[in-house]
């Protein structure tokens, strides 16, 4: 084959190949919609981002340290000599067009969610790829840790309602500018010793950004990290606080959680709350979604002071977990109501007519292009999934009418030419 897909991205198709049912077009827009009605529910009004931005601001905000900046940006330069990124992460693009037209002014505690793609040039595996999509919300101008409970039961209902009930999920909180540089120093202090121990990556983020030692994933390193001192241990009065009173509305919500000390994300501007979703039916790449408070972003990014939080839902590895536990849903019926045949030449003009006519009156309709005979014909209105086909042939041409066959019943009339629209109505109530 002369060309493939990009390695690790995916094709989401109408007639996804055995074995990946998970990329089909009719599944992402189920699962899409049920995440926009719920973020309509809770008054989150959707925003969408160009896919390039300007590669400082991701340099800027998800910070030079991290995995994502460091190594795995798709970075171009255009024409006018401008550096380039395709988005890796959501919140960036998010909040530099919040600054950009000054919605803040307008709308102090603003609200908002995307459905939106990200590129990462990952090491790629079963549910890691180079594009990805991500389900998004981001709550702006509130440090109220009400807020960050309702954009946590946000995702934890989201997943209720589309049947992933073995989700997990673990907060912790990863400080503040005050009490964060203690800390880092004091996990420093602690892994000093047996720093010649630990792989290759931790040995780096020791020097540029030591507490993503805690997020690694090399069994030795897990097992020298288990003692570490914990974050928690060390947060300032004011993100103590905030911590707790995060768990107390999260008891309020009825939202079970579990306190993961060492949890931390890949990007830098997190702030206080910090928590994923995880579910069993995905592996090793267990991370349905995650997300945190990030109070320092906007005005790092040359906004206004104002706090924020937000998570990003994993689209793939969503529908990965949903095969797994065998949820089943009914996606949209993309088949035709009306499928009509025709037979001869004179037919088939009549037929193209029709066509348009039932397509006019709002009625989904197809024809054949490709067979001539009946048979043929009528295969493809099975295969397609019509209900009702609709044969022309040149005795219905003659006498002015068109032949109804109820594809499930298996019931037949003839009905005018005039009255068709009308009786195809009238069948789409029986
Ligand atoms: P992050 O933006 O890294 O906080 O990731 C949020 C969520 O997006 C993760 O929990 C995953 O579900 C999903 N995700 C992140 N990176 C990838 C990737 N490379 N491939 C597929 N899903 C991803």
């Amino acid at each position: 084959m002369p060309f493939s897909s990009p390695p690790y991205m995916n094709d989401v198709l109408p007639y996804p190949p055995s074995g990946n049912t998970w990329l089909h077009t009719g599944r992402w827009r189920w699962v899409e919609e049920r995440f926009r009605q719920v973020c309509r529910r809770y008054g989150y009004r959707e925003i969408r981002t160009p896919i390039l931005e300007l590669t400082d601001l991701f340099v800027r905000s998800v910070g030079e340290g991290t995995d994502i900046v460091s190594k795995e940006m798709f970075n171009l330069v255009d024409r006018g000599g401008r550096r380039l990124t395709l988005k890796p992460e959501g919140t960036a693009p998010v909040v530099r067009a919040i600054i950009e037209h000054e919605m803040l002014a307008a709308h102090p505690l603003l609200k908002l969610y995307y459905i939106g793609q990200n590129f990462r040039n990952e090491r790629g595996q079963k549910g890691r790829y180079r594009q990805h999509q991500q389900l998004g919300v981001e709550a702006f101008g509130s440090a109220d840790p009400a807020l960050d409970a309702e954009v946590i039961e946000l995702a934890v209902r989201f997943y209720r309602e589309i049947g992933i009930t073995d989700q997990q999920l673990q907060i912790n909180s990863v400080g503040c500018p005050q009490c964060r540089p203690a800390y880092r120093e004091e996990l420093k202090q602690y892994v000093k010793p047996t720093l010649s121990e630990m792989c290759g990556d931790c040995k780096s983020r020791y020097e540029v950004n030591p507490l993503r030692m805690l997020d690694c994933k090399a069994p030795h390193d897990v097992e020298i990290l288990s003692g570490a001192p914990k974050l928690l241990d060390w947060l300032c009065e004011d993100c103590g606080e905030h911590f707790r009173s995060l768990r107390r509305h999260l008891e309020v919500m009825s939202v079970p959680h579990q306190i993961a000390p060492q949890l931390v994300r890949g990007f830098d501007y997190y702030t206080k709350t910090a928590f994923e979703i995880t579910s069993g039916g995905l592996g090793s790449q267990n991370a349905l979604g995650g997300g945190g408070r990030y109070d320092g972003l906007v005005e790092d990014c040359g906004g206004p002071a104002a706090p924020g939080i937000g998570f990003g839902l994993g689209m793939e590895r969503c529908l990965i977990a949903m095969d797994s536990l065998g949820i089943e849903f009914e996606t949209e019926d993309e088949a035709p109501a009306v499928f009509l045949v025709a037979l001869g030449e004179s037919a088939k003009s009549a037929a193209v007519g029709l066509l348009t006519k039932i397509r006019g009156a709002g009625i989904s309709a197809d024809m054949d292009y490709v067979g001539k005979s009946l048979k043929a014909q009528m295969r493809l209105a099975g295969k397609l999934g019509a209900r009702l086909v609709l044969l022309i042939g040149e005795n219905e041409l003659k006498e002015g009418v068109v032949s109804f066959r109820n594809m499930m019943t298996s019931q037949q009339e003839t009905v005018p030419q005039s009255e068709v629209i009308q009786r195809i109505q009238s069948w789409a109530m029986e």
